[in-house]
């Protein structure tokens, strides 16, 4: 079979958030990828804004990670983490707590981000009642925040349309108010100067609801809805709150992690430690699924020592530490210190930012927001019609060689972080003859 070749029966597979019946009436389809460029089936170059989805960091066709999933699999295609353990298992969380942030370097692995999320969100119930204090069972996430798919992470993610078809969600969730003030911050770069104030809204959730709250979840950058990046101050000032009220602070970094601000986490970016990280995506530069979560010695110290003996942590996953993803995980770690990754995003980020805040002026944009390797284009939506815009763009620029993603009517940037100023030129050049179509 020559998988290269264009499906001629679309209709088995039930595409994830995706239009199935617009998609399917007229597909996108990729076939091929190296460095920063997908191939359309007919073979025609695209270039990746997106890295994928936010995830292949380290770009297509890492040779380094194949060899070392192929490599593994000829050695052992699986074994179980339940009660047994292998090498490369305890390999890949060693190498992964060298790069997490100093002091979260106890290692969860599970398979997705949305694993990830409700993993950590039950880690800090677990937390919580080991200390004596299982009356705190709530759990705050943000408006527009978004953390995966699973029960946990749809209940405290914050974006409508994911939670309203479905009428139960998890119980004892709150949000707190998002970081959006187009009216103050638009056009900002960077950090916007206003709404650390926001974070206090986490007062008023602790003066209702007294020590019951386990947990704050929030991304440091929201990137599903548009690319929010958080004022200055506000995480520092959540990091406080949470400190001060016994809280365990979770940065969901499934987007943020593996260098794309230009640290390898956010965390370190905007130099505020939470207690837990999860991740995802770039873990494994999307060659084979795998997340993980990164907790402090102290929280999973006192899970274990909060237990009498026997299994201390009733949560995991078959694949959780699979050989092959954790083959994937060293390999695609090595690059991201070897290349300094990191430091490469550091040196294009201005040039970035130059480039994206230049489409300032192009028809129906109404906002452009940036950090690191990120940039978010606003755009101001067909009226009455929501999301005509941003799809007919991502359209537009896909016929035209780019891919990127949208949200609504907010085209999303997170292009490979190799990327070179040539193609940040032709980003933002094509995204700008998509709107000036438009017009
Ligand atoms: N958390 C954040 C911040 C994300 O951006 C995503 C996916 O985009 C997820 C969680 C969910 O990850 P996954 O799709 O791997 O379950």
């Amino acid at each position: 079979m020559n998988i290269t070749l264009r499906p001629n029966n679309l209709d088995a597979f039930w595409m994830p958030y995706t239009a199935n019946r617009s998609f399917k009436a007229s597909p996108r389809l990729l076939a091929r990828a190296e460095g920063v460029f997908y191939y359309t089936p007919e073979g025609r170059e695209v270039l990746d804004g997106t890295a994928g989805l936010w995830c292949v960091n380290a770009g297509h066709g890492r040779r380094e990670i194949a060899e070392a999933i192929k490599a593994q699999a000829d050695v052992m295609d699986f074994a179980p983490t339940f009660q047994m353990g292998h090498p490369i298992a305890f390999e890949a969380a060693a190498r992964l707590a060298e790069f997490t942030p100093d002091g979260l370097d106890r290692i969860f692995f599970t398979n997705s981000g949305s694993e990830s999320a409700d993993t950590a969100l039950k880690i800090a119930l677990a937390y919580h009642r080991a200390r004596g204090e299982g009356q705190r069972v709530r759990l705050v996430g943000r408006e527009r925040g978004y953390h995966g798919c699973g029960f946990g992470g749809m209940s405290v993610g914050g974006i409508v349309a994911n939670r309203r078809q479905f009428g139960a969600q998890l119980p004892f969730v709150d949000h707190l108010p998002h970081t959006h003030l187009p009216e103050k911050n638009r056009f900002a770069r960077g950090e916007p100067e206003h709404g650390a104030h926001l974070a206090d809204a986490l007062e008023d959730l602790v003066k209702l609801h007294g020590d019951t709250i386990a947990a704050v979840i929030v991304e440091p950058v929201a990137g599903s809805t548009g690319v929010l990046v958080p004022p200055k101050g506000y995480l520092r000032r959540l990091r406080e709150l949470c400190t001060r009220h016994g809280i365990l602070l979770i940065f969901d970094e499934v987007i943020t992690g593996f260098s794309r601000l230009g640290a390898g986490f956010a965390a370190e970016h905007f130099g505020v430690l939470p207690d837990i990280i999860t991740m995802a995506k770039g873990l494994t530069n999307a060659a084979v699924p795998m997340g993980a979560v990164a907790v402090t010695r102290e929280v999973y110290e006192t899970v274990l020592e909060g237990s009498p003996g026997g299994i201390e942590f009733f949560h995991g996953y078959t694949y959780s530490g699979h050989p092959l993803a954790a083959a994937a995980a060293i390999a695609s770690i090595r690059i991201h210190q070897e290349e300094d990754l990191a430091g490469r995003v550091r040196d294009l980020a201005p040039y970035w930012q130059e480039a994206a805040h230049s489409l300032r002026g192009a028809p129906f944009v109404t906002d452009i927001r940036d950090c690191g390797l990120i940039a978010g284009v606003e755009l101001e939506p067909v009226k009455d019609r929501p999301t005509e815009r941003g799809m007919r763009v991502l359209q537009r620029c896909f016929d035209d060689g780019l891919l990127v993603r949208v949200t609504g009517d907010i085209v999303a940037l997170s292009p490979p972080l190799t990327i070179e100023r040539r193609h940040v030129d032709r980003i933002f050049d094509t995204l700008d003859r998509a709107l000036r179509k438009e017009a």
